[in-house]
């Protein structure tokens, strides 16, 4: 029936029955300081408060993991702890016997995932989610996960096979920087902050070894390559490109030291993820050779140019706005190998056909569209160079399907956002944390609650958040946030912001999870996310969902004559005509909303055929200082990620799931030592009324029978002499 999940070895060893102690105190409500719960489900009463204090006694006292109920929670340490994560301490979670009676940790959930996969009985894959705010420490669980198998799941037999396992792995860590070095940026939140979400499948052989992976990316924020708040930064590789290239390649990708770049913000914050030298080596390790990088890093130079075009209005409509800096112009058409006329004409002309002759027109752009045409073609260029990326280390680290036989997902994607102001992006990605809200909501809340009733335990229903009405709202048909915002990018009309909104009021006004829109100087809307509402501004939001890349400029980059950008921008088979039509007769546009929900939805079909865990990241403090926890704060992020109501139910539930016949095949030696106490006559007697083995049997004994075990150990100890 139950598994078992938190069991003893029997027999009379001292250290037996000590830590048997602890757990029957535990169990019956024993007095444990704060800081040694090791499971949130122990706090007595579950609260909010309560749980944080634990949090905060187990913070001080240097303890960053606790386990709650199905879930692990990770404080972030935000100071080394190398001795928590040593190959060491790796080899001791793999072979302790019952790796949960070990200290709560990461390690825990990556060796319980392991030996799930490598059930002989009944191998599921298996995928573990890692949640959380920014900078809580996402990343870097999934990469400490990722080298925990590197370690555990490489056990070779012959040294050939020692060096292709160890080749794999490596490759697969190394993907870890590169990935890092072109996806993440140093934000307000964190300095390494992922601006793409990624699911990592660790493939695994017949013997269980690591013998591939496969890498998913989701949305990445290209909008940072030419548009950074001022206190944060471009993505780090252009800053490693600029500290570390050597003389030679300062002359040939036109770097000189100290150049200012309008795309550069912040150039003189150094942080330790500027280091070119590990990028270039774990590129290499990925196949990436030295000439194939030096056109990427020459192509990002050309990007950082031609960040630095700016145009001036020529006063006269007919006429296309004037490039303040020649130079400017020069050096990025040399590096990114494009023409130069051709270049700065499709920054500054637009073609459109009309007329029953589909004649062409150039019109030239105001200096706002020259500005917006420009940074359209860095973004078009910098995320086709990062999903190449992507698919080289796919190549690199993929195995042959043959090959593997089960896997080990690892789920790292941005938490969810509230900022002064939100727009697609975040839209997108609350929608996603909305996604594995539900799935964690219907994996476990609501499956263990069924388990119970289908069981037939006493259970009071425990009332979780179920967040399918704010699902409803945003992504349901016929009517939605998504489809209103599709149809408007459809639709292709002139429409304002403050229009949305009404659309958006009126036509959705009927869900509970769409909020009150008062007071609001800019036409936007509320939506209850279950982790706090959130104001979406609507400014911009169907252009964005639109995300239109002018065929001029693919046009232009097919003209590149530079290896790399030839790949990423292959000439169209057919030579077709690729002006902008005008008016109504464009084709309909894939949006981004639309290319997120369907990635999205393919990711949760991963996922729901998986068995899944969860990690919750939490951020004591948004300054990143160790020993220091912010009470509102994680306050904030344990409501909402509903960690009470999981602990709830796990804490109401049954914390030891044994099934009768371990219980009764383990414990009943203790038994006989010690006369039977005489039976309550409130409480129904364990052989009355169900036959042994039924669900209501064991809840009346369960009780009864740790009690007599606990006033047995003295006579246990007495008749027994010590190790
Ligand atoms: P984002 O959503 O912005 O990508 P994240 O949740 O992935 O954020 P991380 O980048 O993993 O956050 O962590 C932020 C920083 O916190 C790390 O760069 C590191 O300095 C620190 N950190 C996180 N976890 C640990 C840890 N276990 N030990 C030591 N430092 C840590
Ligand atoms: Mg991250």
């Amino acid at each position: 029936m139950l598994q078992q999940v938190n069991g003893h070895s029997s027999g009379s060893d001292a250290q037996g029955r000590e830590s048997l102690r602890e757990d029957l105190q535990e169990f019956l409500g024993g007095e444990v300081p704060l800081h040694q719960l090791d499971d949130l489900t122990k706090v007595n009463p579950v609260t909010l408060e309560t749980v944080l204090r634990c949090l905060q006694a187990r913070y001080t006292a240097d303890t960053f993991y606790t386990n709650a109920g199905c879930t692990l929670v990770a404080l972030n340490p935000f100071k080394p702890v190398p001795q928590l994560y040593s190959p060491e301490l790796m080899r001791e979670y793999h072979a302790a016997p019952q790796p949960q009676k070990l200290k709560p940790h990461i390690f825990t959930v990556g060796e319980q995932t392991y030996r799930n996969v490598r059930s002989l009985i009944e191998p599921v894959n298996q995928s573990i989610v890692v949640s959380g705010e920014s900078g809580a420490g996402k990343t870097w669980t999934s990469r400490c996960l990722m080298k925990f198998y590197a370690v555990v799941a490489a056990s070779p037999t012959s040294w050939e096979s020692h060096k292709i396992a160890e080749r794999i792995e490596q490759r697969i860590l190394n993907s870890n920087p590169v990935m890092e070095a072109f996806g993440n940026a140093c934000t307000l939140r964190n300095n390494n902050s992922s601006r793409f979400g990624k699911f990592i499948q660790l493939q695994l052989n017949r013997d269980h070894q690591m013998t591939g992976a496969a890498i998913q990316t989701y949305l990445l924020e290209k909008t940072r390559v030419a548009c950074q708040d001022s206190t944060e930064r471009n993505f780090h590789i252009f800053y490693q490109i600029c500290k570390g290239a050597s003389a030679d390649e300062r002359l040939q990708w036109h770097l000189p030291e100290g150049a200012a770049f309008s795309w550069l913000p912040n150039p003189e914050r150094t942080l330790e993820e500027d280091c070119f030298e590990v990028t270039r080596e774990a590129m290499l390790h990925l196949g990436i050779d030295a000439p194939t990088q030096n056109n990427i890093f020459q192509a990002l130079a050309g990007l950082l140019h031609l960040g630095n075009i700016r145009f001036a209005d020529s006063g006269d409509e007919a006429q296309p706005c004037r490039p303040m800096d020649d130079g400017a112009v020069r050096t990025s058409a040399l590096l990114l190998r494009l023409p130069e006329d051709p270049l700065l004409e499709t920054l500054r002309i637009r073609t459109i056909r009309a007329g029953r002759q589909q004649q062409v027109f150039r019109k030239p752009c105001s200096q706002a569209e020259c500005d917006t045409r420009r940074d359209c073609l860095a973004k078009l260029v910098y995320a086709r160079l990062f999903d190449w990326l992507v698919s080289v280390i796919n190549s690199s680290v993929c195995a042959d399907p043959a090959s593997w036989t089960t896997f080990i997902g690892l789920l790292d994607v941005y938490g969810f956002e509230s900022f002064p102001h939100n727009s697609l992006e975040q839209l997108c990605i609350n929608y996603a944390n909305e996604k594995l809200q539900q799935h964690f909501v219907a994996h476990y809340l609501r499956a263990q609650q069924e388990e119970y009733a289908v069981e037939g335990l006493e259970w009071s229903f425990v009332n979780y958040q179920d967040n399918q009405t704010c699902l409803d709202l945003i992504e349901g048909s016929p009517i939605s946030i998504c489809s209103l915002i599709n149809e408007e990018c459809r639709l292709n009309r002139p429409s304002s912001a403050a229009q949305l909104q009404t659309r958006i009021e009126s036509a959705l006004a009927g869900s509970p999870c769409l909020g009150h829109n008062k007071l609001s100087p800019e036409p936007s809307f509320v939506v209850l996310h279950y982790a706090g509402s959130v104001r979406y501004h609507t400014v911009g939001l169907v252009e964005k969902n639109k995300d239109p890349i002018p065929p001029e400029l693919t046009r232009l980059l097919q003209q590149s004559q530079d290896t790399l950008l030839k790949v990423l921008f292959p000439a169209d088979p057919e030579e077709k005509s690729q002006e902008e039509p005008s008016g109504q007769s464009r084709a309909p546009v894939l949006t981004v909303v639309s290319k997120f929900k369907a990635s999205l939805e393919q990711l949760l079909q991963v996922l729901q055929a998986t068995t899944p865990h969860y990690i919750r990241c939490i951020k004591p403090n948004s300054q990143g200082r160790a020993q220091a926890l912010h009470r509102e704060e994680v306050l904030n992020q344990l409501e909402a990620c509903g960690l009470v109501e999981t602990i709830h139910i796990s804490a109401a539930g049954f914390p030891i799931r044994v099934s009768h016949r371990t219980f009764v095949e383990r414990y009943a030696s203790l038994r006989r030592l010690h006369p039977r106490a005489p039976p309550d006559p409130h409480s129904p007697s364990p052989d009355e009324g169900h036959s042994e083995g039924s669900p209501h049997a064991e809840q009346a004994t369960l009780r009864a029978l740790l009690q007599d075990i606990l006033h047995t150990l003295p006579a246990l100890e007495a008749a027994t002499p010590a190790a």
